[in-house]
């Protein structure tokens, strides 16, 4: 544990982050996950896209809040697992974790690249995978929320570099959420123009409508 950690949880012993009570970040009633929304988008480069759950479910919501916009890292761990549960089980041999970069500046004002935090979580969980951070943001994009389709699509070219020396076959790209998947897509076309012939993009929550039948809704 970190000195960080210790700090925090001295001062904020778990919580469930949903409705408070004390001993754990997610209590049994609230530690239950919505399936992802269905997405029929198709891309350019990326192959596929694997989504824990649902962004539109308040734990969902909850868990994200806390652990980017708060600095809980631990959470990390609970994402981690979700997402190892909606993976093909052989993805984890052949693949390798490759998290979807911050600029700099950002990460510099964050303190931490959320991605990251949850290749290094699924990689804690299943130490077999290999983990390499060499996909660099090299230009700061504007929000992509703020934009307009094309601008968006502008925003995002060339905003990828590989910058290590042998780029894996085949690539798990980590990302936190996802809505239209174009960050993603962006990201999967400069791995694939470097030699990458698989590219998975694997996300803790989905944006979008709930499907039809998504479950229990709390
Ligand atoms: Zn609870």
């Amino acid at each position: 544990m970190s000195w960080w950690q210790w700090i925090q949880e001295a001062i904020f012993p778990p919580r469930c982050i949903v409705c408070k009570r004390e001993g754990f970040w997610l209590c049994e009633k609230h530690n239950t996950f919505v399936p992802a929304p269905k997405n029929e988008a198709s891309f350019e480069d990326l192959d596929e896209i694997f989504a824990a759950t649902a962004y539109y479910h308040p734990t969902s919501q909850k868990l994200i809040e806390y652990f980017k916009f708060r600095g809980f890292r631990d959470l990390a761990d609970i994402i981690g697992k979700q997402i190892i549960s909606t993976l093909p089980p052989e993805y984890l041999k052949t693949h390798t974790l490759v998290p979807v970069p911050l600029h700099w500046t950002r990460k510099l004002w964050r303190g931490f690249n959320q991605a990251e935090e949850i290749a290094k979580a699924i990689q804690r969980l299943s130490p077999q995978t290999p983990l390499c951070t060499d996909l660099k943001r090299v230009r700061r994009t504007k929000q992509q929320a703020k934009l307009k389709r094309v601008d968006r699509l502008n925003n995002l070219s060339l905003a990828f570099e590989w910058n290590g020396s042998e780029i894996p076959k085949k690539i798990l790209l980590i990302d936190d959420v996802v809505a239209s998947g174009s960050t993603l897509d962006s990201a999967a076309g400069v791995l694939k123009k470097m030699g990458t012939r698989h590219v998975s993009g694997v996300v803790f929550a989905r944006g979008g409508k709930p499907c039809q039948n998504s479950g229990n809704e709390n």
